[in-house]
Protein backbone atom coordinates (compact mmCIF):
# COMPACT_ATOMS: atom_id res chain seq x y z
CA UNK A 1 0.00 0.00 0.00
CA UNK A 2 0.74 3.40 -1.04
CA UNK A 3 0.13 6.88 0.77
CA UNK A 4 -0.94 9.22 -2.40
CA UNK A 5 -1.89 11.98 -0.67
CA UNK A 6 -3.11 13.31 2.51
CA UNK A 7 -6.03 15.66 3.18
CA UNK A 8 -5.90 18.41 5.89
CA UNK A 9 -8.39 20.21 7.65
CA UNK A 10 -9.31 22.42 10.80
CA UNK A 11 -12.35 20.88 12.97
CA UNK A 12 -13.63 23.54 15.81
CA UNK A 13 -16.59 22.61 17.97
CA UNK A 14 -17.20 24.93 21.31
CA UNK A 15 -18.27 23.28 24.70
CA UNK A 16 -21.18 24.04 25.79
CA UNK A 17 -19.05 24.89 29.11
CA UNK A 18 -15.63 26.14 29.00
CA UNK A 19 -13.14 23.53 30.80
CA UNK A 20 -10.92 25.56 33.46
CA UNK A 21 -8.22 23.90 34.86
CA UNK A 22 -4.92 26.14 36.75
CA UNK A 23 -2.67 26.67 33.67
CA UNK A 24 -5.95 27.74 31.18
CA UNK A 25 -8.86 27.04 29.88
CA UNK A 26 -10.09 24.46 26.98
CA UNK A 27 -12.78 26.37 25.52
CA UNK A 28 -13.63 23.27 23.23
CA UNK A 29 -11.89 21.53 19.91
CA UNK A 30 -9.85 23.33 18.04
CA UNK A 31 -8.61 20.45 16.54
CA UNK A 32 -7.07 19.35 12.84
CA UNK A 33 -7.93 16.41 11.13
CA UNK A 34 -6.25 14.55 8.44
CA UNK A 35 -6.80 11.59 6.29
CA UNK A 36 -4.87 9.30 4.50
CA UNK A 37 -5.43 7.93 0.73
CA UNK A 38 -3.62 5.32 -0.38
CA UNK A 39 -3.74 3.53 -3.86
CA UNK A 40 -6.23 0.73 -2.14
CA UNK A 41 -9.38 1.78 -1.53
CA UNK A 42 -8.75 2.57 1.90
CA UNK A 43 -8.44 5.62 3.87
CA UNK A 44 -6.91 6.30 7.46
CA UNK A 45 -8.29 9.20 9.73
CA UNK A 46 -6.85 11.03 12.62
CA UNK A 47 -7.62 14.02 14.37
CA UNK A 48 -4.81 16.51 16.51
CA UNK A 49 -6.92 18.37 19.99
CA UNK A 50 -3.48 20.72 20.88
CA UNK A 51 -3.03 22.67 23.77
CA UNK A 52 -0.79 25.14 24.20
CA UNK A 53 -0.11 24.94 28.09
CA UNK A 54 0.78 21.13 27.80
CA UNK A 55 1.85 19.96 24.56
CA UNK A 56 3.74 23.47 23.17
CA UNK A 57 1.60 23.29 19.92
CA UNK A 58 -1.69 25.26 18.25
CA UNK A 59 -3.98 24.26 15.50
CA UNK A 60 -2.25 27.21 13.55
CA UNK A 61 1.29 24.67 14.15
CA UNK A 62 -0.46 21.59 13.85
CA UNK A 63 -1.74 22.49 10.45
CA UNK A 64 1.31 23.85 9.24
CA UNK A 65 3.11 20.83 10.48
CA UNK A 66 0.72 18.56 8.79
CA UNK A 67 1.80 19.64 4.93
CA UNK A 68 5.64 19.33 6.47
CA UNK A 69 4.76 15.59 7.65
CA UNK A 70 2.39 14.48 4.39
CA UNK A 71 5.43 15.60 2.24
CA UNK A 72 7.52 13.30 4.63
CA UNK A 73 5.34 9.83 3.85
CA UNK A 74 4.47 11.04 0.46
CA UNK A 75 4.25 7.63 -1.60
CA UNK A 76 5.52 5.61 1.17
CA UNK A 77 4.01 2.18 2.92
CA UNK A 78 1.41 3.82 5.49
CA UNK A 79 1.69 0.20 7.05
CA UNK A 80 4.84 0.24 7.89
CA UNK A 81 4.52 2.22 11.39
CA UNK A 82 7.75 1.46 13.04
CA UNK A 83 9.53 3.45 10.00
CA UNK A 84 6.56 5.89 9.61
CA UNK A 85 6.54 6.79 12.92
CA UNK A 86 10.32 6.99 13.73
CA UNK A 87 10.75 9.18 11.03
CA UNK A 88 7.66 11.72 11.99
CA UNK A 89 9.43 11.42 15.65
CA UNK A 90 12.86 12.37 14.17
CA UNK A 91 11.33 14.93 11.62
CA UNK A 92 10.61 17.52 14.87
CA UNK A 93 10.55 16.27 18.98
CA UNK A 94 7.66 19.12 18.57
CA UNK A 95 3.93 19.31 17.89
CA UNK A 96 3.17 16.05 19.47
CA UNK A 97 -0.72 16.81 18.91
CA UNK A 98 -0.38 16.21 14.95
CA UNK A 99 2.40 13.71 15.35
CA UNK A 100 -0.69 11.58 16.68
CA UNK A 101 -3.25 12.34 14.39
CA UNK A 102 -0.28 10.62 11.88
CA UNK A 103 0.10 7.65 13.95
CA UNK A 104 -3.81 7.67 14.70
CA UNK A 105 -4.37 7.35 10.70
CA UNK A 106 -1.89 4.70 10.41
CA UNK A 107 -3.42 2.28 13.06
CA UNK A 108 -6.97 3.20 11.37
CA UNK A 109 -5.14 1.90 7.96
CA UNK A 110 -3.60 -0.99 8.96
CA UNK A 111 -6.59 -2.31 11.11
CA UNK A 112 -8.89 -1.46 8.16
CA UNK A 113 -6.44 -3.55 5.75
CA UNK A 114 -6.68 -6.72 8.98
CA UNK A 115 -10.09 -6.15 8.68
CA UNK A 116 -10.68 -5.96 12.38
CA UNK A 117 -11.80 -3.42 14.73
CA UNK A 118 -8.42 -1.54 16.17
CA UNK A 119 -8.55 -3.31 19.86
CA UNK A 120 -8.52 -6.37 18.25
CA UNK A 121 -5.54 -5.37 15.45
CA UNK A 122 -3.63 -4.30 18.92
CA UNK A 123 -4.39 -7.84 20.00
CA UNK A 124 -7.30 -6.87 22.78
CA UNK A 125 -10.43 -8.46 23.48
CA UNK A 126 -13.64 -6.68 24.37
CA UNK A 127 -13.84 -5.55 28.19
CA UNK A 128 -15.39 -3.11 29.76
CA UNK A 129 -14.26 0.18 29.98
CA UNK A 130 -15.92 2.91 31.46
CA UNK A 131 -14.80 6.78 31.57
CA UNK A 132 -15.09 9.28 34.22
CA UNK A 133 -16.58 13.27 33.83
CA UNK A 134 -14.69 15.83 34.58
CA UNK A 135 -16.23 19.33 36.79
CA UNK A 136 -13.57 22.18 36.06
CA UNK A 137 -12.34 24.60 38.69
CA UNK A 138 -15.35 26.13 39.93
CA UNK A 139 -15.80 30.00 41.82
CA UNK A 140 -18.19 28.35 44.32
CA UNK A 141 -18.49 24.72 46.41
CA UNK A 142 -22.19 25.45 45.28
CA UNK A 143 -21.67 25.62 41.44
CA UNK A 144 -19.03 22.16 41.79
CA UNK A 145 -21.98 20.31 43.65
CA UNK A 146 -24.54 21.48 40.91
CA UNK A 147 -22.07 20.15 38.48
CA UNK A 148 -21.60 17.04 40.83
CA UNK A 149 -25.28 16.14 41.08
CA UNK A 150 -25.61 16.50 37.16
CA UNK A 151 -23.03 13.79 36.60
CA UNK A 152 -24.48 11.48 39.33
CA UNK A 153 -27.75 11.86 37.54
CA UNK A 154 -26.66 10.16 34.46
CA UNK A 155 -25.06 7.59 36.21
CA UNK A 156 -21.62 8.51 35.86
CA UNK A 157 -19.73 6.08 39.17
CA UNK A 158 -16.56 7.88 38.75
CA UNK A 159 -15.77 11.87 38.71
CA UNK A 160 -12.60 14.10 38.37
CA UNK A 161 -12.05 16.94 40.12
CA UNK A 162 -10.42 19.95 38.72
CA UNK A 163 -8.28 21.58 41.63
CA UNK A 164 -5.06 23.54 41.81
CA UNK A 165 -6.56 26.49 44.29
CA UNK A 166 -4.21 28.29 46.28
CA UNK A 167 -3.62 26.92 50.21
CA UNK A 168 -6.65 24.78 51.02
CA UNK A 169 -9.57 26.10 49.31
CA UNK A 170 -9.75 22.90 47.39
CA UNK A 171 -10.54 20.56 50.03
CA UNK A 172 -13.99 21.87 51.18
CA UNK A 173 -14.79 21.79 46.81
CA UNK A 174 -13.90 18.05 47.69
CA UNK A 175 -15.71 17.21 50.67
CA UNK A 176 -18.85 18.57 49.05
CA UNK A 177 -18.75 16.39 46.60
CA UNK A 178 -17.98 13.22 48.73
CA UNK A 179 -20.91 14.02 50.93
CA UNK A 180 -23.11 14.32 47.46
CA UNK A 181 -21.90 11.40 46.03
CA UNK A 182 -21.64 8.51 49.18
CA UNK A 183 -18.86 5.93 49.08
CA UNK A 184 -19.53 4.26 46.24
CA UNK A 185 -18.65 7.04 43.53
CA UNK A 186 -14.39 6.88 42.22
CA UNK A 187 -13.59 10.36 43.14
CA UNK A 188 -9.80 11.60 41.73
CA UNK A 189 -8.61 14.87 41.73
CA UNK A 190 -6.07 16.71 38.99
CA UNK A 191 -4.17 19.60 40.46
CA UNK A 192 -2.73 20.30 36.63
CA UNK A 193 0.74 21.37 38.36
CA UNK A 194 -1.43 24.19 40.21
CA UNK A 195 0.07 23.05 43.63
CA UNK A 196 3.76 23.25 45.23
CA UNK A 197 5.44 20.56 47.68
CA UNK A 198 3.80 22.18 50.79
CA UNK A 199 0.57 22.76 49.44
CA UNK A 200 0.21 19.33 48.19
CA UNK A 201 1.37 17.47 51.29
CA UNK A 202 -1.33 19.55 53.43
CA UNK A 203 -4.15 19.42 50.77
CA UNK A 204 -4.19 15.33 50.12
CA UNK A 205 -3.39 14.97 54.32
CA UNK A 206 -6.95 17.21 54.47
CA UNK A 207 -8.25 15.22 51.83
CA UNK A 208 -7.49 11.98 53.58
CA UNK A 209 -11.00 11.12 54.93
CA UNK A 210 -12.67 11.57 51.45
CA UNK A 211 -11.24 8.33 50.15
CA UNK A 212 -9.71 9.32 46.92
CA UNK A 213 -8.65 7.32 44.14
CA UNK A 214 -5.26 9.24 42.97
CA UNK A 215 -3.73 12.50 43.12
CA UNK A 216 -3.03 13.58 39.06
CA UNK A 217 -0.42 15.70 38.43
CA UNK A 218 -0.19 17.80 42.03
CA UNK A 219 3.45 19.44 41.06
CA UNK A 220 4.69 21.20 38.32
CA UNK A 221 5.47 19.30 34.95
CA UNK A 222 9.41 19.44 36.08
CA UNK A 223 9.07 18.68 39.52
CA UNK A 224 10.04 14.48 39.23
CA UNK A 225 12.27 15.46 42.60
CA UNK A 226 9.37 16.85 44.66
CA UNK A 227 7.25 14.01 43.17
CA UNK A 228 9.04 11.35 44.38
CA UNK A 229 9.45 13.46 47.27
CA UNK A 230 5.27 13.74 47.82
CA UNK A 231 4.36 10.14 46.80
CA UNK A 232 6.90 8.68 49.95
CA UNK A 233 5.23 11.56 51.93
CA UNK A 234 1.59 10.87 51.69
CA UNK A 235 -1.23 7.92 51.89
CA UNK A 236 -2.59 8.61 48.07
CA UNK A 237 -1.63 7.13 44.42
CA UNK A 238 0.40 10.01 42.37
CA UNK A 239 -0.63 10.26 38.54
CA UNK A 240 1.83 11.27 36.65
CA UNK A 241 0.20 13.60 33.39
CA UNK A 242 1.59 16.66 32.26
CA UNK A 243 5.11 14.87 33.60
CA UNK A 244 5.04 12.38 31.46
CA UNK A 245 4.58 12.89 27.44
CA UNK A 246 6.77 9.46 25.94
CA UNK A 247 8.21 6.10 26.90
CA UNK A 248 11.74 8.19 28.13
CA UNK A 249 9.55 9.93 30.77
CA UNK A 250 7.59 6.72 32.01
CA UNK A 251 10.94 4.79 32.40
CA UNK A 252 12.46 8.25 33.91
CA UNK A 253 9.28 8.73 36.28
CA UNK A 254 9.72 4.64 37.55
CA UNK A 255 12.82 4.81 37.99
CA UNK A 256 12.75 8.17 40.58
CA UNK A 257 9.94 6.34 41.96
CA UNK A 258 7.57 9.52 41.14
CA UNK A 259 4.59 7.84 40.35
CA UNK A 260 2.22 5.29 40.75
CA UNK A 261 0.32 5.79 37.79
CA UNK A 262 0.78 7.16 34.44
CA UNK A 263 -1.75 9.19 32.38
CA UNK A 264 -1.28 8.27 28.48
CA UNK A 265 -2.21 11.23 26.21
CA UNK A 266 -2.42 10.12 22.43
CA UNK A 267 -1.89 14.01 21.97
CA UNK A 268 1.32 13.49 24.07
CA UNK A 269 2.66 10.85 23.17
CA UNK A 270 2.58 10.97 19.68
CA UNK A 271 0.03 8.26 19.37
CA UNK A 272 -0.48 4.56 19.76
CA UNK A 273 2.93 3.98 18.67
CA UNK A 274 4.21 5.56 21.68
CA UNK A 275 1.48 5.05 24.33
CA UNK A 276 1.98 0.86 23.72
CA UNK A 277 5.59 1.18 24.85
CA UNK A 278 4.58 3.47 27.90
CA UNK A 279 1.62 0.50 28.99
CA UNK A 280 4.69 -1.65 28.08
CA UNK A 281 7.01 0.04 30.67
CA UNK A 282 4.29 1.07 32.91
CA UNK A 283 3.39 -2.65 33.11
CA UNK A 284 6.92 -4.21 34.07
CA UNK A 285 7.41 -1.75 36.59
CA UNK A 286 3.69 -2.62 38.29
CA UNK A 287 2.53 0.72 37.34
CA UNK A 288 -1.11 1.21 36.12
CA UNK A 289 -2.07 3.61 33.39
CA UNK A 290 -4.76 5.91 32.74
CA UNK A 291 -6.03 7.32 29.05
CA UNK A 292 -6.77 11.23 29.12
CA UNK A 293 -7.93 13.64 26.72
CA UNK A 294 -7.93 17.45 26.00
CA UNK A 295 -10.91 18.65 23.42
CA UNK A 296 -10.91 15.96 20.92
CA UNK A 297 -13.67 14.85 18.80
CA UNK A 298 -15.17 11.12 18.76
CA UNK A 299 -12.60 10.54 16.23
CA UNK A 300 -9.19 10.35 18.49
CA UNK A 301 -11.51 9.57 21.35
CA UNK A 302 -12.48 6.29 19.35
CA UNK A 303 -8.71 6.06 18.58
CA UNK A 304 -8.38 5.96 22.52
CA UNK A 305 -10.83 3.95 23.88
CA UNK A 306 -9.30 1.17 21.16
CA UNK A 307 -6.01 1.28 23.54
CA UNK A 308 -7.41 1.11 26.48
CA UNK A 309 -9.72 -2.10 25.72
CA UNK A 310 -6.65 -3.36 24.04
CA UNK A 311 -4.68 -2.72 26.99
CA UNK A 312 -6.57 -4.23 30.38
CA UNK A 313 -3.70 -2.33 32.14
CA UNK A 314 -4.99 1.41 31.23
CA UNK A 315 -7.00 1.11 34.01
CA UNK A 316 -8.48 4.56 34.60
CA UNK A 317 -10.66 6.68 31.69
CA UNK A 318 -11.03 10.27 31.17
CA UNK A 319 -12.66 10.21 27.92
CA UNK A 320 -15.13 12.90 28.37
CA UNK A 321 -14.00 15.96 26.23
CA UNK A 322 -16.77 15.21 23.38
CA UNK A 323 -19.44 14.56 25.87
CA UNK A 324 -19.76 18.49 26.03
CA UNK A 325 -19.59 19.36 22.70
CA UNK A 326 -22.19 21.71 21.10
CA UNK A 327 -22.04 19.77 17.82
CA UNK A 328 -21.14 15.92 17.17
CA UNK A 329 -19.48 15.81 13.81
CA UNK A 330 -18.29 11.72 14.16
CA UNK A 331 -19.94 9.37 12.30
CA UNK A 332 -19.41 5.69 13.63
CA UNK A 333 -16.79 5.71 16.47
CA UNK A 334 -17.16 4.95 20.48
CA UNK A 335 -20.55 5.81 21.82
CA UNK A 336 -21.42 7.13 25.13
CA UNK A 337 -24.04 4.45 26.79
CA UNK A 338 -27.39 6.56 26.93
CA UNK A 339 -28.53 4.75 30.62
CA UNK A 340 -25.34 4.14 32.26
CA UNK A 341 -23.00 7.46 32.55
CA UNK A 342 -19.77 6.58 31.30
CA UNK A 343 -20.03 3.42 29.51
CA UNK A 344 -18.07 3.25 26.67
CA UNK A 345 -18.74 0.96 23.14
CA UNK A 346 -16.71 0.28 20.08
CA UNK A 347 -18.52 -0.94 16.90
CA UNK A 348 -16.85 -4.01 15.29
CA UNK A 349 -16.33 -2.39 11.74
CA UNK A 350 -12.64 -2.01 10.36
CA UNK A 351 -10.32 0.08 12.01
CA UNK A 352 -12.09 3.21 13.96
CA UNK A 353 -14.71 2.67 12.30
CA UNK A 354 -15.17 6.58 12.38
CA UNK A 355 -15.32 9.12 10.20
CA UNK A 356 -16.21 13.10 10.16
CA UNK A 357 -19.32 14.35 8.69
CA UNK A 358 -17.37 16.82 5.69
CA UNK A 359 -19.66 19.39 6.53
CA UNK A 360 -18.22 20.22 9.48
CA UNK A 361 -14.24 20.24 8.58
CA UNK A 362 -12.80 23.24 7.00
CA UNK A 363 -9.98 24.91 4.74
CA UNK A 364 -9.81 21.49 3.20
CA UNK A 365 -5.64 21.29 1.79
CA UNK A 366 -4.59 18.32 0.00
CA UNK A 367 -1.27 17.31 -0.53
CA UNK A 368 0.07 15.20 -3.07
CA UNK A 369 2.73 13.42 -4.23
MG1 LIG B 1 -4.55 15.77 33.90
Amino acid sequence: MIITSVDIYRLEIPFHHPLRVPIGVIEGANNVVIKINTDSDLVGSGESSPFAPITGDTQESNYAMAQQLARLIMGKDPLAIEARMTEINRFTVGEPSIRGAFDIAFYDLAAKAAGMPLYQFLGGSVREIRTDLTIGMQDTVEQTVNLAKGILAKGFDAIKMKVGRSGLADVEHVKAVRELAGPDINIKIDSNQGWDYPTAVANINAMKPFNLDYSEQPLAVWDFDNLARLRDKVDLPICADESIFDDKDALKLIKLGAADYLNIKLGKSGGIHTALKITAIAEAAGCKCMIGCFGESRLALTAAAHLAMARPNITFLDLDSAYDFKADPVIGGVRYDEKIGGLLHLSDGAGLDAVIDESYLQNHKRIEG
